[in-house]
């Protein structure tokens, strides 16, 4: 099983998960053309991207949805809620390109798992993905949990004990109380229904991170109250200062580049 992010940040989302020569996207809030480009990068076959998961209607993970889709005559899977309120912005698309999903649902041959999120859409989720279990394989999970403005139930149910983590580091809170935003915008982001502050999400990680986990990737980090180095560190230390995860040497944390894709990420077996 293998990930990447293709792009992360209020700029645009786009994670792309799969196994051997079948994956999917979560969200594509880049456009059609800087996302195939990014796929090259990786070299990932368009030809091979058998959908789009969107895990809510903002701007920053749905702009390359639709004509991504049409370019590619691959399905788009939401809930129904988020049909309603993201479909004009999509354009047109056909029947068969609708794909309403609840909860569970399978996607490239993974089992996708959605659970909710709290941010300030109409509806937000994070994902579980998995490979289930077959004769001569064992079972791996990818979490993914951006855009939340706390740490959710289904955020401690589900992203427990993944093998990989994709998960917000949006903002540093003491860069965020001292930087230019105004008023109003600062008390959205920290509010529950905005972002993930890099210390909330490392005391999140505490839970989460098990001996399986093999890499956790900090992603969606504002280029205004964040920086990569501030993100690691902070994450790192708190990790590393605990007694819970002090034995976790084979973790590796890494951070998404905004514009451009990290480099493919292959889970041990
Ligand atoms: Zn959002
Ligand atoms: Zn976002």
């Amino acid at each position: 099983m293998h990930f990447t992010t293709l792009a992360s940040g209020s700029s645009g989302n786009s994670i792309l998960i799969g196994e051997e020569n079948r994956h999917f996207l979560v969200d594509c809030g880049i456009s059609g053309k800087s996302l195939l480009h990014n796929l090259s990068q990786v070299n990932i076959a368009c030809s091979e991207i058998e959908g789009i998961v969107v895990t809510h209607e903002h701007i920053d993970h749905i702009r390359g949805v639709g004509i991504l889709a049409r370019k590619l005559k691959i399905p788009v899977y939401a809930t129904p809620g988020l049909w309603q309120v993201m479909s004009h912005s999509l354009g047109k698309l056909a029947d068969h390109q609708r794909i309403e999903v609840q909860e569970g649902f399978s996607c490239a041959g993974l089992n996708v798992l959605l659970y909710p999120t709290s941010h300030d859409s109409r509806e937000s989720y994070g994902l579980k993905i998995s490979r289930p279990k077959q004769k001569d394989k064992q079972e791996l999970a990818v979490g993914i949990a951006t855009d939340s403005g706390m740490i959710t139930q289904g955020m401690h149910k589900h992203l427990q004990g993944c093998d990989a983590l994709v998960v917000e580091a949006n903002y540093d809170e003491y860069r965020l109380l001292n930087g230019p935003y105004p008023a109003y915008l600062k008390k959205r982001i920290r509010g529950n229904y905005g972002h993930l502050e890099n210390k909330q999400l490392a005391e999140g990680l505490l839970e989460w991170v098990k001996d399986n986990t093999q890499r956790v990737v900090l992603a969606h980090l504002s280029e205004e109250n964040n920086t990569p180095e501030i993100a690691l560190s902070t994450v790192l230390s708190i990790l590393k200062g605990s007694k819970r995860t002090k034995e976790h040497s084979n973790l590796q944390v890494h951070v998404a580049p905004r514009h451009s894709p990290h480099e493919l990420i292959r889970l041990m077996e």
